[in-house]
């Protein structure tokens, strides 16, 4: 399986944010949002090869009992069903973090962290803009999107810039039937300053339409580095 990184540290966003957790981030991704904030894994894609025992003797090593499985897009990978298959074998608390735009058969799940882009993500310029069209196209698949909700627990977890976003977030969770505190509103930015300047406005749409704050606490801790 292609990884870009597998470390142990704080979830750092969504419901579990605190909990220690293992990390499998897998490389590659179909989207190219224009602020991606794992370049690494979809703009310029580095990984190495790990077999899935390789993987799972790192689980067994550092995990407490949660792992979260992200990327990049994890399930565009070949394996994520059988790893999340030996996951639930090791007895793991499993979150898998998606844009959820494809719903692969077989997965094991506690947590689907869905995360649909939203029209702010298209890069409309990055690039020479050559990604716009195919990321317009993919970005958004309802049937995925509710086949992976429909598996377990779920969050609905949008990444906002700005309060215009709002229109398109709630045809979103209407479209899903989320009930309120499954929609979580986490300002977009990766610095402590640009999501300083954001959290007031976005904490006030949370109020005003009783969706949940999230919080990107691994920015806090330790700034937007790797590997934490
Ligand atoms: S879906 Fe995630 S990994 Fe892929 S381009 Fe968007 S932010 Fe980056």
């Amino acid at each position: 399986m292609n990884i870009s990184e597998l470390f142990y540290s704080i979830q750092g966003e969504g419901i579990l944010a605190g909990v220690p957790s293992v990390f499998i981030r897998t490389n590659f991704c179909n989207l190219r949002c224009a602020w991606c904030d794992t370049p690494y894994t979809s703009w310029q894609p580095e990984g190495r090869e790990l077999s899935l025992d390789d993987i799972c003797a790192y689980v067994e090593e550092h995990s407490r009992g949660h792992v979260v499985l992200t990327g990049g897009e994890p399930l565009i990978a070949p394996d994520a069903p059988a790893l999340t298959q030996r996951l639930r074998e090791l007895n793991q608390h499993i979150t898998i973090e998606t844009a959820a735009t494809v719903a692969p058969a077989g997965l094991a799940c506690d947590l689907m962290s869905l995360s649909p882009k939203l029209s702010n993500s298209t890069p409309h310029t990055r690039d020479a803009g050559r990604f716009a069209l195919q990321h317009e196209r993919l970005r958004l698949n309802y049937d995925a999107m509710k086949s992976l909700a429909a598996l377990c627990d779920y969050q609905l977890k949008f990444v906002i810039a700005s309060p215009d976003d709002l229109p398109e977030i709630q045809a979103l969770a209407a479209a899903l039937a989320a009930p309120r505190h499954r929609v979580l509103l986490m300002p977009e930015g990766t610095t402590r300053e640009a999501l300083a300047e954001r959290a007031p406005w976005v904490s006030e749409l949370c109020k005003e339409h009783g969706y949940r704050y999230c919080p990107r606490l691994h920015v806090d801790l330790y700034g937007n580095r790797r590997g934490v």
